[in-house]
């Protein structure tokens, strides 16, 4: 295989927002069930209007910390707050940083500071309107704070087309690679907006050379309180995490 990374595609599934035990704990069990290892949900949510859901906050925190326990899987949520980045660091096995705090810098400084003591990791994800030089400066915010397991995050740019919620940047793959020794993960749910285009944008980012892929599921996407019309159903993640497969062990990678 010319060039593959050799190491396993990590992937990070779950809800939009942590909604409730019972909500978390159907995608947990499909997330075992698919033989992988990390489980997402929002529990303080940075949504666009104040009317929209805000996510369950220390409830959802609560519920995230169990149900990661319970199934035995690793949990990342975003952290919106440098009051929270204590707490978020002593429940969560990572800390997302979202699109709307990329260049939040005094939050970037705190999460540095406080897990180079924990040695927990962090997600950085790509400002939508930042370029791919802005990202990188950003992430070592984290790492020269003494962050020492950072990952970057493309999830979509805005730009003049609209048939997709933001524009992915397939090219910030390879660009990163080549650019920073850190990983790169693919959210492929925020730019598709509508889950029939998540499956091809996940396998673009395989096929890109992704170290993580970042997909929402829920087992009831139409009732779902943010972000419904892109969430993949059960069975959908199911399928697509056996189609990834394929295609990885093509490219000489694994899922895990
Ligand atoms: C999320 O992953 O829940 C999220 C809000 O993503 P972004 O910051 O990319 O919009
Ligand atoms: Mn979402």
């Amino acid at each position: 295989m010319l060039n593959a990374p050799q190491r396993p595609i990590v992937i990070m599934a779950g809800p939009c927002a942590v909604e409730s035990t019972e909500q978390l704990e159907s995608v947990a069990e499909a997330v075992r069930a698919c033989g992988l290892h990390w489980l997402r949900g929002g529990t303080y949510k940075p949504r666009t209007s104040p009317y929209s859901f805000q996510g369950l906050g220390d409830e959802g925190l609560r519920i995230l910390s169990e149900v990661g326990r319970k199934f035995d899987l690793q949990t990342v949520t975003e952290v919106v707050d440098i009051a929270h980045v204590g707490q978020l660091d002593a429940s969560v096995d990572c800390l997302q940083i979202g699109t709307r705090n990329m260049a939040n810098y005094e939050l970037l400084k705190e999460v540095g500071k406080v897990t180079a003591r924990s040695g927990k990791r962090v997600l950085l994800k790509r400002g939508m309107a930042a370029p791919s030089d802005e990202w990188i400066a950003a992430s070592e915010y984290l790492t020269t704070a003494g962050s020492t397991h950072v990952m970057l995050c493309e999830r979509g740019i805005r730009t003049f087309e609209t048939a997709t919620r933001f524009t992915l940047d397939i090219a910030a793959v390879p660009v990163v690679h080549k650019q920073s020794v850190l990983p790169v993960c693919v959210d492929v749910s925020h730019p598709a907006g509508q889950s029939d285009l998540v499956p091809a944008l996940a396998k673009a980012a395989v096929a890109a050379g992704c170290d993580a892929l970042m997909i929402e599921v829920h087992p009831d996407p139409l009732h779902a309180l943010s972000d419904g019309p892109q969430q993949l159903n059960i069975a959908q993640f199911t399928q697509l995490i056996d189609e990834l497969r394929e295609l990885a062990s093509a490219l000489g990678r694994t899922l895990a």
